[in-house]
């Protein structure tokens, strides 16, 4: 045979189109020739394969080569090629005989003596390959890890000789998946947090009801401890889900992560480093945050363009990175919590210190985030600095953090019970029949919202909150107790005052 063809896939986000390696050997002048928008690492193949077979005791067929990477243009870059390319080089040399191989995908970047090396972003393949029901056959030390994925048929080879011969074993022994992913991680515990009641309610009622949280307050409040502890308040991610997680960490070459991530990018961050970009696309921080939480410390210090550009993510839970060879589509449904100092001082509106800031350079400091950002935050929370008596006080006794989450776990599952979503994404149209409110409920939450200015966002953000903290407490109906915790949480000036003053 001069011809052969054999399957691999290529990575396009999280998608892993297809991809047909063909090979063919023609008499003619020693050459060697790769085509269909091979970048320069797959270009470089030649001298990987070449190395490998003669390594592994085969031949290097001294006539015409030429590989052909189908489809021509899709672009393929990294050493994944390099087993696919071998292997049909065997082939069309007739040192591999071609039945069966059409079961068959294979990855894997090949080492100078013939080894197997491993690649990053292969668990889209696998799961591209199952779900066309073919077998994959992969670098030895990846295949506990690709196992993971439902009904795949996984085999490790540990260098191109191995290689061949199992995949002439159709008895071959498919691995066993790996159980040393990093499924716990020690979260910071909420009892740890001392003081701070009402943040630590509504970052229970972000947790239960997968709301957007801001953290207002002077420095040394523990806001960024308070975030920390989010993650560990949220149930496991659902297994659709966690393979998406599992593939983001994949892409980036991280260890496979199958619980919901934390994410704490600098605010020096670029929009690249946010979104995702770069010269060849990579997922950014929004969607290494995906299913589990994003969070934002010193807000306001965020360059603006960096901030406008989480619009898109918060509103459709995902992000398309467009490069010059193409668009992907990224996963980004994650949790965001922000945290802002109220002034650039950080002692507005503190008792016992002194705000050295002046009012116009409070309101320009926080007028740094956008409306439309803040808008679609649905708790606001302003915390005040832990007093000494909070911190060494003995007889604080917290709840912790399994506990909170068993209430969050119940809340969550209602939800899902009733309206097959969480309330933060509740449609409009079902908030009203939702919440139930009684006629003088109703009335009295349309006077306050009247006299509150409240735009007609504001009033759905409360609604869905107070849903939330209705289905904490078991309530089938929204009460008027319920609606006002809510509207404490509602977005209002840093150094202000609590809404129930003002009713
Ligand atoms: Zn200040």
């Amino acid at each position: 045979m001069t011809t052969a063809t054999i399957f691999t896939r290529g990575s396009a986000g999280l998608a892993a189109p297809a991809v047909a390696i063909q090979v063919h050997i023609t008499n003619g002048l020693p050459a060697f020739t790769v085509v269909g928008l091979p970048e320069s690492t797959v270009r470089e193949s030649r001298e990987r394969v070449r190395s490998a077979l003669l390594n592994s005791f085969f031949e290097w067929p001294d006539t015409r080569i030429t590989v052909n990477l189908a489809p021509a243009d899709l672009p393929k870059a990294g050493g994944r090629y390099d087993l696919p390319i071998a292997l049909g080089l065997l082939v069309a040399s007739g040192q591999l005989a071609q039945t069966g191989l059409e079961n068959w995908e294979c990855f894997g970047e090949l080492g100078l003596d013939g080894s197997l090396h491993p690649c990053t972003g292969l668990l889209g393949g696998i799961i591209a390959a199952t779900s066309a029901q073919r077998r994959c056959l992969v670098p030895l030390i990846q295949a506990p890890q690709l196992a993971r994925v439902p009904n795949s048929v996984i085999v490790g080879a540990v260098d191109l000789l191995s290689a061949c011969a199992l995949i002439r074993t159709p008895s071959a022994p498919p691995a066993a998946p790996s159980r040393d992913l990093q499924e716990t991680r020690a979260y910071p515990d909420l009892a740890d947090v001392q003081g701070q009641g009402c943040a630590r309610r509504a970052i229970e009622v972000a947790a239960a009801g997968g709301h957007h949280l801001l953290l207002n307050g002077p420095p040394g409040a523990g806001k960024s401890l308070l975030a920390a502890c989010l993650p560990g308040l949220l149930p496991p991610p659902h297994p659709r889900q966690q393979l998406e997680i599992m593939q983001i960490s994949d892409l980036m070459g991280d260890p496979p992560l199958a619980i919901r991530p934390f994410r704490a990018p600098h605010h020096s961050a670029s929009p690249a480093a946010l979104i995702g970009g770069g010269a060849s696309a990579r997922p950014g921080e929004v969607s290494r945050a995906h299913g589990g939480v994003l969070f934002l410390d010193e807000l306001a210090e965020f360059p603006r363009a960096v901030l406008d550009t989480l619009r898109q993510p918060l509103e459709s839970g995902q992000v398309l990175v467009s490069r010059v060879r193409g668009q992907h589509w990224y996963p980004a449904s994650f949790q965001l919590v922000a945290a802002m100092n109220p002034c650039p001082c950080g002692n507005a509106g503190a008792s016992g210190v002194t705000c050295r800031c002046g009012q116009d350079t409070i309101q320009r400091y926080q007028a740094r985030v956008s409306g439309p950002l803040l808008d679609r935050i649905d708790l606001h929370v302003t915390l005040q600095r832990q007093t000494a008596e909070d911190l060494l006080n003995a007889n604080n006794i917290n709840e912790s953090s399994k506990q909170v989450a068993r209430r969050v776990s119940l809340a969550r599952d209602r939800q899902i019970e009733r309206q097959g979503s969480l309330n933060a994404g509740l449609e409009t149209a079902k908030l009203m029949s939702t919440t139930a409110l009684d006629a003088a409920t109703q009335r009295w939450f349309e006077r306050a919202a009247d006299r509150l200015h409240m735009s007609a966002r504001g009033i759905h953000r409360c609604l869905r909150v107070a849903r939330t903290i209705a289905d904490l407490e078991r309530a089938p109906t929204v009460e008027q107790s319920t609606l006002l915790e809510a509207l404490n949480y509602r977005a209002m000036p840093v150094v202000g005052h609590r809404v129930g003053d003002s009713l």
